[in-house]
């Protein structure tokens, strides 16, 4: 992530609305791609504070009236008197039920994770879309709680109670209960997990959504090749299996997490997820001059990966003297790295529009 300077010259951060110096509100400028100081008009119109930019802005209706959002719209002539939903807003098919006491706090911080997944999908040029885009499948994204506290009951939302996060033709829904912070963390220790994150999440439903797009029906035979055979076991007997026995011992050889022993689409969604994490903290460590300042937009796979080696030493020791957990935990084992490998390439090709077609994948 960069970090971006308002018109007053203070530093602002993706997440800020307004700037801690010159109290102006900030806002992303669609049209020049960064966090600004928005400049208003007596009649309350806003501009991007940018110089070269000062385009016409309008605040998204989940920024002006739900307090979720920070982004702005590039305004039409009489656009100022309906608010509108952003492009990372547009996605949304289902928020939590906001009479609820702590939804809209919980609804914002999936939010805010939700816009750290998209930027990292724009930074890498990665296409998604809704269906009047022109792009299968549709994304969307669905909040939801499975219960919800009314007066002094849990009472069910009804005929189905539990809401499971996950992906499912290009949509994603996630839990609410993720965005609470000791809930996340039981969750956590009990599944012997590394890391559990909201951010995390996104990244991980996300891959399922480009497993659809990309892998199926275009390079099966490939993927098969390098995260073994989706359709034996099934995902049922899989996931039966996996509840049943736990992972294998040797997990740590072959694979970046415990869940990822599950089933091939769950391996291929936590090592996507891990090369979106690389991607992420490649681009953070650049623009905030630590490290080597590797593009991971240009990069080979290859420089990517010992650049986050690289990184993980000090960062981890740095955890340490703070007293937390290691920011970089995983091993990455050469089986892992040759699955990172597949993605980085998979990622080049729908970046250039150019996939592999079915009548050459056996060949790859
Ligand atoms: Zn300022
Ligand atoms: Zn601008
Ligand atoms: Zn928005
Ligand atoms: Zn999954």
């Amino acid at each position: 992530m960069k970090m971006f300077t308002c018109h007053c010259g203070n530093t602002l951060f993706f997440e800020n609305i307004h700037c801690l110096s010159c109290n102006s509100e900030v806002g992303w400028c669609p049209a020049c791609h960064r966090m600004s100081g928005l400049l208003v008009s007596p009649d309350g119109a806003y501009r991007c504070g940018y110089t070269a930019c000062h385009a016409p802005l309008l605040k998204c209706h989940n920024y002006v009236v739900e307090q979720v959002c920070n982004r702005c719209l590039q305004a039409g002539p009489n656009d100022q008197l309906v608010t509108q939903l952003c492009d990372y807003c547009r996605y949304n098919d289902t928020i939590p039920d906001l009479t609820v006491e702590g939804n809209r706090e919980r609804w914002y911080r999936l939010e805010t994770g939700k816009r750290r997944l998209l930027y990292t999908l724009d930074l890498l040029g990665l296409p998604y879309g809704k269906a009047e885009d022109g792009i299968q499948p549709a994304l969307s994204f669905d909040f939801k709680a499975d219960v919800s506290l009314s007066g002094n009951h849990w009472h069910t939302m009804g005929d189905h109670e539990q809401v499971f996060t996950g992906h499912q033709n290009g949509k994603i829904t996630i839990n609410l209960r993720e965005a609470e912070d000791v809930e996340r963390e039981k969750l956590r220790v009990s599944f012997g997990e590394a890391h559990r994150t909201i951010i995390g999440h996104f990244r991980h439903e996300i891959a399922h959504y480009y497993w659809e797009m990309l892998i199926q029906d275009k390079q099966e035979e490939t993927f098969n090749r390098i995260f073994g055979n989706y359709q034996q076991p099934t995902y049922a007997q899989a996931l039966e299996r996996h509840y049943r026995e736990g992972p294998p011992s040797d997990w740590q050889a072959n694979y970046i997490s415990v869940y990822a022993t599950m089933h091939p689409w769950e391996d291929f969604a936590e090592t996507f997820a891990k090369y979106l994490a690389i991607v992420s903290v490649l681009d953070t460590a650049r623009h905030t001059g630590i490290g080597e300042g590797i593009d991971p937009t240009k990069a080979d796979i290859g420089d990517m990966i010992r650049s986050y080696q690289r990184l993980g030493l000090g960062l981890n020791e740095m955890n340490r003297a703070m007293g937390l957990i290691d920011l970089m935990p995983e091993v990455l084992v050469p089986p892992v790295i040759a699955k990172l490998q597949y993605i980085h390439q998979i990622i080049l090709e729908a970046r250039s529009g150019m996939s592999i077609p079915p009548a050459t994948r056996s060949s790859t």
